[in-house]
């Protein structure tokens, strides 16, 4: 193993030159395998499939062969740069300027996975191979994008090997503003749903031949928007319908169209499970359609279902790793968007904890080397900590 593969910035860097915009791998897993198997990783890569989205190429990598098997998850895939010409530097140049990289991925989050391998590579340096267990790594290139041929994928390939994860770490960014801020120990769950309103089209002369679906869509959207799910709960804000999309099929200003749409998305915390939250949404467009006689559909699509890791062994050790390196206790978190915990959590503990989400996906990603140094320094002590209570369990 080379010391320059042990640097985390060395590593981000040569990460952040891969132009790895979901769903291409543009060389950033072949960048990870080059650092991993010299290192005695085993390395798997995998492409996954499914009719009508692109094919995505995968990674997991495992040392050690006994249990428990810690596993840190992530994503090689970025988000498109935008207006390149808005960039300081190239967005897939990895320029360092005034100790601060800048690049697409900097933070969200190939940084995060270029800590983690530099972490497990001193780790394993400093127990001269006698690890306490077994480290592996999850990485897809399909989190960004419609998360089909990515994780969900690699995990059903993992249950077929009967390939066990202990523990999970997903390198998200998870910090607001410093590192130590926060961890991530669960996410709202989130349902789309589009919902359609029939009415009849018309002269808008003529009102009484047509039937108007525009104003009884905005009838049930009021009520949908201002109706709450609930109140919060001591883990979760409370949860919240945002009507997203509203279309008609027309453009004429004289016309009364046929129908009416509307898209919203829910963010529903650990009082709901997905079907509950389904029926409450057709509850209040049933009870709304009445008072207007509107005649609806309503469809829905998301993934995310809800998901809680209570404190427990996982979060003491990297809450206790982040009071050692940054001298914080990080607060306990749920909020924000969903991420790839959410299949994980099905099969293992999960949290997140990564780098400081101010600048994801924005134009300038970038993220300070004393970052990357002491995120790489978290994860060291974290794997440390958590062999040493494993051995002692
Ligand atoms: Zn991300």
């Amino acid at each position: 193993m080379s010391l320059a593969a042990a640097d985390p910035v060395a590593l981000a860097q040569s990460l952040i030159r891969c132009p790895s915009v979901t769903p291409d791998e543009a060389g950033a897993l072949s960048v990870l395998e080059e650092v991993l198997a010299p290192a005695g990783f085993t390395v798997h890569r995998m492409t996954f499939s499914e009719p009508g989205t692109p094919d995505v190429e995968n990674l997991y990598a495992r040392i050690g062969g006994a249990g428990p098997n810690v596993c840190f998850a992530g994503h090689t895939d970025v988000v498109p740069p935008g207006d390149t010409a808005q960039w300081t530097f190239p967005p897939f140049a990895a320029e360092i300027r005034d100790g601060v990289l800048y690049g697409r991925g900097a933070v969200d989050m190939k940084g995060a996975i270029a800590c983690f391998v530099a972490a497990a590579l001193g780790h394993l340096e400093r127990c001269g191979g006698q690890l306490g267990g077994s480290i592996s790594l999850l990485i897809t290139g399909d989190e960004e994008g419609p998360s089909i041929n990515g994780t969900a994928k690699v995990l059903d390939w993992l249950r077929e090997r009967g390939e066990r994860l202990d523990a999970c770490v997903v390198g998200e960014p998870s910090n607001p503003h410093a590192i130590g801020d926060e961890i991530k120990i669960g996410r709202r769950g989130s349902l789309n749903g589009e919902l359609v309103v029939f009415g009849k089209q018309g002269h808008a002369a003529y009102p009484h031949l047509a039937d108007n679906p525009i104003p009884k869509l905005a009838r049930i959207i009021d009520r949908l928007s201002t109706t709450p799910l609930d109140e919060g709960t001591p883990d979760f804000e409370p949860s919240s319908l945002q009507v997203t999309v509203i279309s008609a099929p027309n453009t004429a200003t004289n016309v009364i169209p046929s129908e009416a749409r509307a898209k919203f998305n829910i963010r529903y915390n650990d009082l709901h499970r997905r079907p509950g939250v389904e029926e409450w949404v057709r509850q209040q467009c049933t009870a709304a359609a009445e008072e207007v006689g509107a005649r609806w559909s309503v469809s829905f699509s998301g993934t995310g279902d809800v998901f809680l890791t209570r404190p427990g062994p996982l979060v003491d050790t990297m809450t206790e790793a982040v009071r050692a390196v940054v001298g914080r206790v990080p607060r306990l978190s749920t909020s924000g968007g969903t991420s790839d915990a959410r299949f994980i959590q099905a099969y293992c503990p999960v949290i997140e904890f990564g780098l400081v989400n101010e600048t994801i996906h924005q134009v300038d990603e970038r993220v300070p080397l004393s970052d990357l140094h002491t995120l790489t320094a978290v994860y060291e002590r974290f794997l440390e900590q958590f062999f040493t209570r494993a051995a002692g369990s």
